[in-house]
């Protein structure tokens, strides 16, 4: 298995996108699909979303196409969902950015004549929704005889949505000498049928971990409604600063990284704190890993995508300031603390939009996380326009991807929020606290008091 992206001789343009995206290791399923995916096989992948695997068939994709050439489409993906097709559409164009090849998504909901405008311009990659995909092609609109990769994405959720006959169209009208890739999040007896129906002599990958945290860790979560309460509960929580002998802060944006290092800077030095994301040259990435592994500075806050693969034992604490979106790293920060029977503590940070995701991770290490309410003294501030706004869209597109056929709140009504606050405040009981609240003003009452810091 290959353990880092050069082991893959991907080529300058990818490695290039690879580091632009922040990334710095294979997650699993990669380490696992990429090989035999280059080597040209039919590959089945049990994988997840959260495990990385768009990036498992992206990426040696993009090796094989190398630049664009004619008219008509290579590649083809296809996806359930209209959601699936963007997010597939701008991961593509992430790591092929480096390259002229031209990728385009189709799918239903809005009239063809655009799509079809664009792939007659010439197109390398579609990423398209079965029924738009045969609509397209019967208005003699897509030439499909030069199509040699071909990937099926949440092959489960395909068969659930009764696309098994369009699937099986598809199949009779695409070139018979192709790659062909199926991912499923699941194995069930359909997703076994349909893989056997197209799939020649594959290889079967699959990452289900066993994955159950150390017992010396101690976990929390804490419900937190935005970025700047973030921040407060955070320095709180540093409060205690003889505790915290190594200490990981790990964020979603770079932006946010920096921004929680100027406070940390303020508060404990700055010799004592580095800051690690893409925008960080290769050189003061790797200066900051080793003076934090050499304990030569307590504080080390990097972003989710940087620091995968990050390979330092002993922290005392990890702070999951944003919910990471790799479920499986999850496990492995927290998997940093606790180490030869010393006790660590993992605490992470969920907001409303981050729930969704921290359901998976609890599902994925089969515990619940214990919820810890906001002490005392932590102000609790207003969540600004544009994040709110953020997060709605955020969750919209959550539950339009577990259901096609959710309308979306947001886009709906004209002033989502004036509904979307009050269905929250009733929902929520006390997982929030209300801004306006006395419990925002004065506190909690303090049940965990002693507890926790
Ligand atoms: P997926 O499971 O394909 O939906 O990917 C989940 C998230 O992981 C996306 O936000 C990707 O950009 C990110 N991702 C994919 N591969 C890597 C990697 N090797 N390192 C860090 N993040 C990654």
């Amino acid at each position: 298995m290959s353990k880092t992206f050069e082991d893959f001789q991907f080529n300058r343009q990818i490695l290039n996108a690879i580091e632009e995206a922040g990334y710095t290791s294979p997650t699993l399923i990669q380490q696992k699909a990429i090989t035999p995916i280059l080597s040209g096989n039919d590959l089945m992948g049990i994988a997840q979303t959260g495990t990385g695997k768009t990036a498992a068939y992206v990426l040696p994709m993009v090796m094989k196409l190398k630049y664009a050439q004619g008219q008509n489409p290579r590649a083809l993906i296809l996806v359930p969902t209209r959601e699936l097709a963007l997010q597939v559409l701008e991961a593509t164009q992430a790591l092929a950015k480096y390259t002229d090849l031209r990728i385009t998504a189709i799918f239903g909901g809005l009239g063809p004549k655009t799509q079809i405008e664009t792939i007659k311009s010439g197109v390398d990659v579609i990423i398209a929704t079965p029924g738009r995909f045969m609509e397209i092609y019967l208005k003699e609109e897509l030439i499909v005889k030069q199509l040699n990769y071909f990937v099926i994405d949440e092959a489960d959720k395909m068969m659930d949505m009764g696309f098994l006959p369009q699937i099986h169209k598809i199949l009779e009208i695409i070139p018979r000498k192709r790659q062909n890739l199926l991912f499923s999040a699941t194995m069930h007896q359909r997703v076994e049928t349909l893989a056997g129906d197209f799939l020649k002599f594959p290889v079967k990958v699959e990452v289900t971990q066993q994955a159950t945290p150390a017992e010396t860790v101690s976990q929390a979560l804490y419900y937190v409604p935005n970025l700047k309460s973030k921040i407060n509960l955070m320095m709180h929580l540093l409060k205690d600063e003889e505790d915290i002998s190594k200490l990981i802060v790990f964020t979603k944006t770079k932006t946010t990284a920096d921004n929680i290092a100027k406070y940390l800077v303020r508060r404990f030095g700055e010799e004592q704190v580095r800051v690690i994301h893409a925008n960080k040259g290769q050189n003061s990435r790797i200066n900051a890993i080793n003076q934090f592994k050499n304990d030569d500075i307590r504080i080390l806050v990097a972003t989710d995508v940087a620091a995968r693969g990050l390979d330092v034992s002993d922290v005392s604490h990890v702070i999951n300031f944003d919910v990471p979106l790799i479920y499986e790293d999850y496990v492995h920060r927290i998997g940093r603390t606790g180490r030869a029977n010393k006790t660590g503590d993992a605490i992470t940070f969920c907001n409303e939009a981050e729930k969704f995701h921290i359901e998976k991770i609890q599902k994925l290490i089969r515990q619940q996380i214990p919820v810890i309410e906001i002490p005392q003294g932590v102000f609790v501030e207003e969540t600004a326009y544009d994040e709110r706004q953020a997060m709605a869209r955020e969750i919209d597109e959550q539950k339009r991807k577990a259901d096609p056929d959710f309308k979306g709140a947001f886009h709906e009504k004209k002033n989502p929020f004036a509904k979307k606050a009050e269905k929250t405040k009733k929902d929520q009981k006390r997982s929030y606290v209300d801004p306006k609240s006395k419990e925002a003003r004065f506190g909690p009452k303090d049940k965990n008091k002693g507890k926790r810091r």
